[in-house]
């Protein structure tokens, strides 16, 4: 398994909106920043812990974002502070949109939201089958670098 530990220390924990620490259920995030270099850690309360390469996780919204909604936008996961039973497979879910924009070549990108909000009211949700890709390549990535 090609699994990454987070053996590096942070260089220095982002301050304002991006908080070191995001709470979610069953585990908590921390964001890193080595140099220009953006990274997020999620551990589970179970011990098992991953590497999100690229981005940082914030507890804020967006402006018009629904505070009970997350996205994925510009390298950074937002979780809406009432999505109070955001879990690890919608934080891989978010991911998968970053993974998605990677070959999106600096394409603005927005992408939400899980859970509550995925409805067709929310004219933020794009392309259903978009979706279902950021779910299976989030899932892929945690299949792959989960350490437990
Ligand atoms: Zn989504």
């Amino acid at each position: 398994m090609n699994s990454r530990v987070a053996d590096v220390k942070p260089e220095n924990f982002l301050g304002g909106g991006y908080n070191g620490t995001i709470n979610i259920s069953g585990g908590y995030i921390e964001n890193y920043q080595l140099g220009g270099y953006y990274y997020a850690v999620y551990y589970g309360n179970n011990g098992g812990s991953i590497v999100l390469d690229g981005v940082n996780v914030n507890g804020n919204t967006l402006i018009g974002q629904q505070s009970n909604t997350a996205c994925y936008f510009n390298g950074q996961i937002r979780i809406g502070p009432d999505f109070t039973n955001f879990g690890f497979s919608d934080l891989m879910h978010e991911y998968g949109h970053y993974l998605q924009s990677q070959s999106m070549n600096g394409v603005a990108y927005f992408f939400g939201a899980v859970g509550s909000a995925l409805s067709v009211n929310d004219p933020n949700h794009l392309d259903k089958s978009f979706e279902q890709q950021a779910s299976l390549l989030g899932g892929i990535y945690a299949d792959t670098y989960y350490n437990d």
